[in-house]
């Protein structure tokens, strides 16, 4: 299916003036419970994403617009990212870990518990050049048997992760988080972005050559819904998932637009060759519009 809807930019800074794009969103996909985890896979032109309470994860072809099950049950997953192999790494609530597809396929387990206890329900992930992999693991997925399995929480915090790219050592890089959520790296690196959906608000880190995030402050608070999934362009705009609509920040945490989506939106990922293609998971459906911005390179 490929219906349109208009698309409803709004200019709340004269500096989001050349960010627009198409005047109309096409709708790829509709007949999800909750689309999350918005993954363009360059090499084959499609992209996957997860349906996490019907327990799927489905997969758009960019060649013929088809849709299909990519995986199922999926481990309810939510978030994923490309790691620097262009291979899926993909955060389950159901079995409460990250997991890596592996070019044969096969999935296999990144991290599914710190310090002996399980984690809560890993929720978005993304991956530094060198190699290493940050998650966010708040309740959502064990809060109640709708996204996952409802259980107790074993470590007690929702805490954010970094799982060294050479050793597989797994460490807490935040633990004064309500509940973490999205995240993205500036373009350098130098600094992580992370959504506490709970908090309403995205903070900023400076990340140390250790590894470590050192200099947290609030970028942006939420000033509709609550903040979800996260993104970079290649000029260090934020674009954010909040409520119905996709928020774009000034680097200086100005909010300077807003897209509207007919549904709440969950999150969202530049795509497409050129990555000038949105795509926009939102409660029931995947959207997509071709943007006048590029999103940062690479796809992770
Ligand atoms: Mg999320």
């Amino acid at each position: 299916m490929n219906d349109t809807i208009s698309a409803e930019f709004e200019v709340l800074d004269d500096r989001f003036r050349g960010c627009e794009g198409d005047s109309t969103i096409g709708r790829l996909y509709t007949g999800c419970r909750w689309a999350e985890g918005p993954v363009y896979v360059p090499a084959g032109r499609y992209l996957v994403w997860s349906d996490i309470p019907n327990d799927r994860m489905l997969r758009w072809d960019e060649t013929t617009g088809a849709v299909g099950v990519f995986r199922q049950p999926a481990g309810y997953a939510n978030g994923g990212t490309l790691d620097v192999q262009g291979r899926l790494v993909s955060c389950e609530h159901g079995n409460r870990r990250v997991s890596r597809t592996e070019h044969d396929g096969s999935v296999t387990t990144i991290v599914d518990c710190f310090d002996g206890k399980r984690l809560n329900s890993p929720n978005d992930v993304v991956v530094r050049s060198d190699g290493s992999i940050w998650f966010t693991d708040p309740s959502y997925g064990i809060d109640s048997d709708y996204e996952g399995h409802k259980a107790e929480s074993e470590i007690g915090a929702c805490n954010v992760y970094r799982v060294d790219g050479v050793t597989g050592a797994c460490d807490v890089v935040g633990d004064d988080f309500v509940r973490p959520n999205g995240l993205a790296f500036s373009r350098d690196e130098s600094s992580l972005y992370i959504a506490d959906t709970r908090a309403a608000h995205i903070r900023i880190f400076t990340v140390t050559p250790e590894g470590t995030l050192t200099n947290g402050r609030v970028f942006a608070e939420c000033s509709e819904g609550v903040f979800d999934g996260i993104r970079l362009d290649t000029e260090g705009r934020v674009w954010a998932a909040a409520g119905p609509a996709v928020h774009c920040f000034h680097p200086d945490g100005t909010r300077i637009g807003r897209l509207g989506l007919p549904e709440p939106v969950s999150n969202l990922a530049f795509g497409g060759p050129k990555r000038n293609r949105l795509f926009i998971t939102a409660s029931t459906s995947l959207y997509s519009l071709l943007t006048t911005v590029n999103g940062a390179a690479p796809i992770r």
